[in-house]
């Protein structure tokens, strides 16, 4: 049980995320219930008690960080298999995810979300892969992490094991998805539609489930990538660019957010910008994936025309890593680099991306990503007393290109305590890692997946 009241005393910074963006020297933070109550510099909140009073001096304050793609499912339990030249392990990855059983894709799930809370994140969206939602729904009550959840449909057949229906019958499974789902586990569980992408629905199938969101008021999410082969394709079948085409269709609106949005040109950022529809961009997965960020990466643009950009990790076989702050460094880096000017992506607007602005693209703005009287108590306590975080002058500076995952030392969601002092307590870990590690093995045999498990002789 979350204690009624929770007090964080003089934190070293309090990094609000607010409508100005204060930055509180030796601040405090008032919860009760699952709300903040009260923010400011702690000799304001001097003579306010609390049931639970957490000695700040060694914090950095954080707002709770989003993670708006982030496939959750079978890759856990295979993660890194894949070797580096592989130009795309997308055959495997469906082939592995449609063996996972219920048991498995429990154990995997709550794997990964023992990972996002300890490295802070406070709310992820599943873009469609979780086959058992209603296995894993334990692992979301116990872990009290919030989830967007969706099924993934298709109407049109794809080069891989996707789950294809009539356009009818894939309307008809988003909608009683909807209304099971949305707003289940105590408001924590929302449920979006979540067609794969462009290329495997038809605009019957896409216009449906857009009107279908707009009814239960909650978003539709879908793979969005353009590039020379697909403006090709999407030129000599519609005469449109890609992102056009889904303005053409009347897809896109302030309720959906497109992944990836790689190969995108200026006309499809208007098209974006106009019609108010959200981006997550996933920069590790970029890198990694040698997708030429440098070409077709646009995140500067997006943002300056105004986009919500939330960040994403994809998926622990993608960028392998779910660490927020290790994402918004490579957003922070990557654009420097490809731009070859130090003046792109500041740590700031990395920052604003993992929080504030990652929760607008979510549709949560206005309960998540700043520290704000009213809002969700989700927040997120650094250790600054690490070696990382010397010497501390400048503390989103530090945050992002010096730290790491590893100084998250305590999270707050809805009020309550869930990692405290790198601690979680809902789930025995070494027992955890024992299972996922046996269902690796098995989910490998079973599939007759294998790829060596080295480069070099293991002996
Ligand atoms: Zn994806």
């Amino acid at each position: 049980m979350a204690p009624q009241s929770l007090k964080i005393d003089n934190a070293r910074y309090v990094l609000t995320l607010d409508g100005e963006r204060r930055i509180i020297r030796d601040g405090s933070i008032l919860v009760e219930r699952d709300r903040i109550a009260r923010v400011g510099k702690a000799g304001e909140l001097a003579g306010v008690s609390a049931d639970r009073v957490i000695d700040g001096r060694q914090f950095l304050v954080t707002p709770g960080f989003v993670n708006g793609h982030m496939h959750i499912s079978y890759a856990h339990a295979v993660r890194g298999i894949f070797p580096d030249e592989l130009a795309s392990p997308l055959v495997h990855v469906f082939k592995l995810q449609a063996e996972m059983t219920e048991d498995e894709e429990y154990h995997t799930s709550l794997l990964g979300i023992v990972e996002l809370l300890r490295n802070g994140t406070v709310c992820f969206l599943d873009p469609g892969s979780t086959k058992h939602p209603d296995a894993c729904r334990q692992a979301y009550e116990d872990s009290g992490i919030r989830v967007i959840l969706g099924e993934c449909v298709t109407d049109r057949e794809a080069p891989f094991t996707l789950p294809c229906y009539s356009t009818k019958e894939a309307i008809a499974r988003t909608a009683s998805f909807l209304a099971k789902w949305h707003g289940s586990v105590g408001g924590k569980v929302s449920a979006w539609a979540m067609p794969f992408s462009p290329e495997t629905c038809t605009a019957e199938l896409l216009r449906g489930l857009r009107q279908l969101v707009d009814e239960h008021h909650t978003g539709l999410t879908l793979h969005h990538g353009s590039g020379p082969q697909a403006r090709k394709d999407y030129a000599a079948r519609h005469g449109l660019r890609p992102t056009e085409y889904l303005e053409s269709i009347g897809v896109l609106g302030p309720n959906v957010l497109l992944a990836h949005a790689l190969g995108i040109d200026d006309a499809e950022i208007d098209c974006v910008a106009r019609t108010g529809a959200a981006v997550t961009m996933c920069p590790v997965t970029a890198a990694k994936g040698g997708r030429g960020v440098p070409e077709n990466g646009r995140m500067p643009e997006l943002l300056s025309k105004g986009v919500r950009v939330a960040l994403g990790c994809d998926s622990p076989n993608n960028s392998n890593h779910l660490d927020p702050i290790r994402t918004m460094n490579m957003a922070a880096i990557q654009y420097k680099d490809a731009r070859q000017d130090t003046r792109q992506i500041p740590a700031e607007a990395a920052l604003e991306m993992g929080t504030r602005l990652g929760a607008q693209a979510l549709g949560l703005g206005d309960q998540l990503g700043s520290i704000e009287v009213g809002k969700k108590a989700d927040f997120v306590l650094f250790d600054t007393a690490r070696p990382e975080w010397q010497a501390l002058w400048n503390p989103i500076n530090n945050l992002v290109y010096n730290a790491d995952g590893r100084s998250v030392h305590t999270v707050v969601i809805d009020g309550r305590v869930v990692v405290d002092a790198y601690r979680q307590s809902f789930v025995d870990e070494s027992r955890l890692f024992g299972k996922v590690q046996e269902i690796g093995e098995a989910l490998q045999a079973r599939t007759g997946t294998a790829f060596p498990r080295s480069r070099w002789p293991m002996v």
